[in-house]
C-alpha cells in the first residue's frame, strides 16, 4: 500500500461548530472580551448542569486545582492525598500552592485512586485528598467522603475528564467540596484552554472569584459597568480569570454536551465489542451504575509491546496517546522526592501498558470500524 493511501484517522477533533464561532464572533464585535456578562452566562449553566450552587470560570484546570488548595486553605508543610495515575497537572498544582504531593496507587480494573489505601497513607500534616476520575469514571466518592470526613479533610475533585459524570446517583463534585473541570483542546468540551470549578460553598466561590484576580475585590466586569470607584487588593491571587471569548465557545457546546457524550459512549461500546476476546487486547471496567463520561477510551497490551503496538498504529494512520505513564516515574517527581519502579505497582502496571485510541463524536462509522481492525491485527 502506498503512504498516500493511507487514511489517517486523528487522534482527536474538537465539536466547536458554526453556532459557537458565531457567539465568539459577537463577543469579538462587542467592546468587552474579558471576564463578563458571557462568562457569568457560562457559570450559571455549568452550575446548573452539575447541579452545584456556583460555578467559577478559570483559565485552565490547573488553574482550578491550584485555587481550590488556596481557598481551602492548603500550602506550606501541608499534605494532599492524590493518585499517580494521572496527569502531572493533578499533583504539580499541590506543588504550585507549596504543599507536597503523597500518592496512593490505584484500583487495577478502574485505575482510579484506591480508596481503601488512603487511611494509610494519612498522616498529621494531611489536608486534603485530591481524586481524579480517570478517563471520565467517578472514584469511589462515598468511601472518600466517609475517610475526608474522619479525619477533617477537604475534598477536591481533579474532574478534567468528567463533567457529565454519575456514579450510584452521585454526581460530580456533590461529594466533593469542590470540582475542578478542563476545557484544553482535547477535552470533553473546549475553548483551547479553559477551566472551571464548582462548589456547593457560595462563600468560597466568593473568595475562588477574587483569588481568580490577583486578590482585587472588584471584577473587571463590575469596574466596567457602574460607575468607578477605587478598588482594593486585600488578599494575595493570581491571574486565573476566563475571559468572554472563551465563555462563548462554551456555551453552546455545554448545551449539546449530553449529545456529545451518547455518541462518544456509543463509539465507546462498539470498542468494547470488537475489542472483546482479542487475544492481547485487555479493557478497563465501567463500574456497575456509572454513568461513565467516556473521555479516552483506553486499551492495555503486554508491557513489553506496548510501544512497538504505538509505532505500527501510527504507522497505519491511527492517532494514539498514552495516559498516562505513572507521575511518580517522571525525571523531576523522581529527583525531589526519591520515587522509583515499584512504588505504586498498580499504576505502573497500568502506565506500561497502557494505549489510548481515538474517541470522539465526529469518528465515522469506517473509522471506528478501521481503527477496531487495525489495533486487532497489530496486537496479535
Ligand atoms: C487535562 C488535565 C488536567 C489539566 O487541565 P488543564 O486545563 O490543561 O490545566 C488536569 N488533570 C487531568 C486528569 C487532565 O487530563
Amino acid at each position: 500500500m502506498d503512504k498516500t493511501d493511507i487514511k489517517k484517522i486523528e487522534f482527536f477533533k474538537h465539536n466547536i461548530d458554526e453556532q459557537d464561532i458565531a457567539r465568539a464572533n459577537d463577543v469579538l464585535r462587542s467592546i468587552f472580551l474579558t471576564t463578563g456578562k458571557v462568562v457569568d452566562e457560562f457559570e450559571t449553566k455549568l452550575a446548573a448542569y452539575v447541579g452545584a450552587e456556583r460555578a467559577v470560570g478559570v483559565t485552565s484546570c490547573t488553574a482550578a486545582l491550584h485555587l481550590c488548595l488556596l481557598a481551602w486553605g492548603i500550602g506550606e508543610g501541608d499534605e494532599v492525598i492524590t493518585t499517580p495515575m494521572t496527569f502531572c497537572a493533578t499533583s504539580n498544582s499541590v506543588m504550585h500552592a507549596g504543599a507536597t504531593p503523597v500518592f496512593v496507587d490505584v484500583e487495577a480494573d478502574t485505575g482510579n485512586i484506591d480508596a481503601d489505601m488512603i487511611e494509610a497513607a494519612i498522616t498529621e500534616k494531611t489536608r486534603a485528598i485530591m481524586p481524579v476520575h480517570l478517563y471520565g469514571q467517578l472514584c469511589d466518592m462515598k468511601k472518600i467522603r466517609k475517610i475526608a470526613d474522619k479525619h477533617k479533610l477537604a475534598v477536591i475533585e481533579d474532574a478534567a475528564h468528567c463533567i457529565e459524570g454519575v456514579r450510584e446517583g452521585v454526581k460530580v463534585g456533590q461529594l466533593g467540596d469542590a470540582a475542578c473541570y478542563s476545557f484544553y483542546a482535547t477535552k470533553n468540551i473546549t475553548s483551547g484552554e479553559g477551566g472551571a470549578i464548582s462548589t456547593n460553598d457560595p462563600a468560597k466561590a466568593d473568595l475562588l472569584k477574587m483569588l481568580r484576580s490577583h486578590g482585587i475585590d472588584r471584577s473587571a466586569g463590575d469596574r466596567y459597568t457602574k460607575l468607578y470607584r477605587h478598588w482594593d487588593m486585600p488578599i494575595l491571587g493570581w491571574k486565573y480569570n476566563m475571559d468572554n471569548i472563551q465563555a462563548a465557545l462554551l456555551i453552546g457546546q455545554l448545551a449539546r454536551i449530553e449529545d456529545l457524550w451518547k455518541q462518544r459512549d456509543a463509539i465507546a461500546r462498539r470498542y468494547e465489542e470488537g475489542f472483546a476476546g482479542v487475544k492481547g487486547i485487555r479493557l478497563m471496567k465501567t463500574v456497575p451504575g456509572c454513568k461513565h463520561p467516556r473521555h479516552l477510551f483506553t486499551i492495555l497490551v503486554d508491557p513489553k509491546r506496548r510501544d512497538e503496538i504505538l509505532t505500527k498504529l501510527q504507522e497505519r494512520g491511527i492517532g494514539v496517546a498514552v495516559n498516562y505513564r505513572a507521575v511518580h516515574l517522571l525525571q523531576y517527581y523522581r529527583e525531589r522526592f526519591g520515587y522509583k519502579e515499584g512504588d505504586f505497582p498498580v499504576a505502573e502496571r497500568i502506565g506500561d501498558a497502557t494505549i489510548s485510541v481515538p474517541l470522539y463524536p465526529k469518528m465515522a462509522d469506517d473509522e471506528i470500524n478501521l481503527v477496531i481492525d487495525a489495533v486487532s491485527s497489530v496486537v496479535r
